[in-house]
């Protein structure tokens, strides 16, 4: 008998609705799902493809430990009992806060609510990040200065067809998220003018009625230079300033110095092209800017965020219906992961760790005392950077939890030697990824299709992800895994591992902040399709339009982020003279782990390349499928050349999927932004060379030893 189950996609932040048709014997199938309204039954080839990921031959079945260096399976009891020892041995040598926790964007947010509590009350520990602060940290942070408030869309995707003018920013939806092009494309037909801001001619950027190409690392002074020209043009709204705004006068003075023969030089596009957006956006009634990791994952991201948010308020394209900035997530959860207590200063519901009546209130959940609640953590970088530091300064036990960042992390050399020098390192995941490599204990984790949970949708549509198949023997969820290891560490008490007991505490320990779950419950979800956050109680509807009344500030209204342009960390030089500029590609997803497991998707993009211009070309010498050497102050990587004019010629660019060679990350510039601690990903300055013959052939999956840190 065939049972089919209504769930969701297993990777990105589009959480596209579909169906699992599973059989005794047979294989699952994906089938369509036309009736959830996101996607409409349409998905990507990683979507269509998932149902490979629950093959028992690409997944672990069993828990490892290592032993004289080698990893070799092992019962649950003998892994969990080395865990919890090896933590209770680190914590009395050098305290709590040497054992760290490392959780991801795609945990759910049962998962994601249950680790913060499991790092805050079972280890007592302050440091606990995830791998979602290089997601999307900095338009958080840009969110919450502006609004008060971080929902990355602050309305559904089905409003983006009914604005008049939107500019994309750094975003390439065509590979990251197929189904969402169609938003886009619905834009034009109605009329609507879609301006595109990239580096690379990218498919998305193609179907743009502009394409800006600025610099790596010069969106800020762009995002300047257009609110200079709105006030030159007399397109800003003062109405809606006034009403609506604080800050003003300050953004309008550092617009002022940003005139357009100056962005030109800063950005290289033209002043004219500078105008021409202007007027577009200026004279439209409705507007959109929507940011992505382009220009948010640099070491100014948040302010860079801020100056493009400045553009909407400026004009009055903000808080009003079909107008407003928004952010586009990328992981699957990247937008609930970060809501409910993974991040270092955070709480449950968005509360400040810091706030004395958060603590109260999440404690009173909880159970315990407030006090003993630990405070801020490191940032996610700075975790990773503290892993085997001398004594009390470091941290000498990792639990990771469903992340790669041994591919995904910046200088990632440096990071794969860091988790080297663990004491303990413990790996709860459903593939032997990259990083689960190194462990001394690997967990092997149940996934997606296997059991059910909640995700927060790149909408802040809360849905559900229902278990449509059995999780295989040898296998465990990672809710027990908590649970038991609680138990072992002498905190039986309050860890569950039934998904719909965590959400329904969750949902208490939501309740009044600013992510407040409290009238959302499975049931709700089921009969409906999804509700969106913020929603107190039983009786609310839910809100998929934010700020249509005020905003989120104690006096409801947005403030203007007072912004200069400032160059990246890393400008090129004559030692590194070009900008590296990293992104993906479409039928891989981030580091990697899952998709590089699927045939079908692995032979669409089996390995690394170095994409970049003809010119560039011609001047190395190199010619297409030349094996080139991307060589940072960080390490050096080595892929084939891709040559395309899609690309500036001052400009290299690599997709990050990928260990060993290739791995565009050895060069990345873990320079942090001050307030939302992003790293730099987006923007270094890089050498480029021929290889030559002494080198590994590009895509060979070798491991980081050796390479400079
Ligand atoms: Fe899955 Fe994202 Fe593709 Fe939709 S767009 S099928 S959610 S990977």
């Amino acid at each position: 008998m065939t049972t089919t189950t209504d769930t969701h996609c297993p990777y990105c932040s589009l959480q596209c609705g579909m169906r699992l048709a599973a059989a005794d014997g047979a294989e699952t199938l994906v089938v369509e799902r036309p009736g959830f309204p996101v996607n409409r039954g349409a998905l990507c080839g990683k979507g269509r493809s998932a149902a490979a990921l629950l093959d028992p031959a690409s997944r672990l079945g069993t828990p490892l430990v290592r032993e004289r260096g080698e990893l070799r399976a092992a019962t649950w009891d003998e892994a969990l009992s080395r865990v919890a020892r090896g933590f209770a041995a680190i914590r009395a040598e050098y305290g709590a806060d040497a054992v760290g926790v490392f959780g991801g964007g795609g945990l759910t947010n049962e998962k994601a609510y249950q680790l913060g509590k499991f790092a805050r009350v079972a280890l007592g520990t302050a440091n606990i990040d995830y791998n979602g602060r290089f997601c999307m940290s900095s338009a958080a942070a840009g969110n919450r200065i502006a609004f008060g408030l971080d929902r990355g869309l602050p309305f559904p995707l089905e409003d983006i067809p009914r604005t008049e003018c939107l500019i994309l920013v750094g975003s390439n939806p065509a590979e990251t998220m197929p189904p969402a092009l169609r938003y886009f494309r619905e834009l034009r037909e109605n009329g609507g003018t879609l301006i595109v801001v990239d580096p690379r001619r990218t498919r998305t950027a193609e179907q743009a009625d502009l394409h800006l190409q600025p610099l790596p690392g010069s969106d800020l002074a762009l995002a300047l230079g257009l609110l200079h020209l709105l006030i030159a043009d007399g397109t800003v709204d003062t109405g809606f300033i006034e009403a609506r705004t604080t800050g003003f006068g300050q953004a309008r003075a550092a617009a002022m110095a940003h005139w357009p023969e100056r962005v030109e030089r800063l950005t290289g596009i033209a002043a004219d092209r500078l105008r021409e957006v202007a007027h577009r956006f200026g004279r439209a009634r409705t507007g959109m800017v929507l940011t992505a990791r382009g220009p948010e994952q640099q070491s100014k991201g948040t302010d860079t965020v801020g100056a493009w948010i400045n553009l909407c308020l400026a004009s009055g394209k903000a808080g009003r219906l079909y107008s407003g900035y928004g952010c586009l997530t990328g992981q699957g959860n990247g937008q609930g992961g970060r809501e409910h207590g993974q991040k270092a200063d955070q709480l449950p519901g968005y509360r400040s760790i810091e706030d004395p009546a958060a603590r109260e209130h999440v404690a009173r959940v909880w159970g315990v005392d407030p006090d003993t609640l630990p405070r801020s953590g490191r940032s996610a970088y700075e975790l990773l950077d503290s892993l085997g530091a001398p004594g009390e300064d470091g941290v000498h036990g990792l639990l990771l939890m469903g992340s790669n960042p041994a591919v995904s992390a910046p200088r990632a050399a440096r990071v794969t030697q860091r988790l080297r020098s663990l004491d303990l390192l413990v790996v709860s995941d459903l593939v032997l990824s990259d990083t689960a490599q190194l462990a001394d204990v690997v967990l092997p984790s149940a996934q997606w299709a296997e059991e059910t949970g909640t995700m927060t949708s790149i909408e802040g549509r809360v849905i559900l992800r229902q278990q449509a198949v059995d999780v295989p023997d040898g296998v465990r969820g990672d809710l027990w895994l908590m649970r038991e290891l609680a138990e072992r560490l002498g905190v039986g008490r309050g860890f569950h591992d039934d998904p719909e007991t965590v959400f329904d505490e969750l949902r208490r320990a939501s309740a009044g902040g600013q992510a407040d779950y409290a009238g959302i419950s499975y049931d709700r979800i089921r009969a409906g399709d999804g509700v969106f956050w913020p929603c107190p109680a039983e009786d609310h509807p839910g809100t998929p339009r934010l700020f249509l009344d005020a905003f989120a500030t104690p006096d409801g209204r947005a403030r203007f982020a007072p912004v200069t342009h400032r160059p990246a960390a890393e400008e090129p030089d004559a030692a590194y003279p070009l900008y590296l500029t990293t992104g993906r590609v479409l039928a891989q997803y981030q580091s990697g782990a899952q998709t590089r497991r699927v045939e079908a998707l692995n032979s669409a993009a089996p390995g690394p390349f170095v994409e970049l211009h003809p010119l560039l070309a011609r001047r190395l010498a190199v010619a297409e499928g030349e094996l080139l050497a991307v060589t940072s102050r960080r390490g050096r990587a080595v892929a084939p050349a891709r040559i395309t004019d899609a690309i500036r010629t001052d400009t290299v660019f690599m997709p990050f999927h990928w260990p060993g060679a290739g791995r565009a990350n050895t060069l990345t510039n873990p320079a942090l932004d001050p307030t939302s601690k992003m790293p730099e990903f987006k923007v270094c300055a890089v050498r480029v060379e021929a290889a030559g013959a002494a080198v590994v052939p590009a895509g060979a999956a070798r491991s980081g030893q050796g390479e400079p840190v």
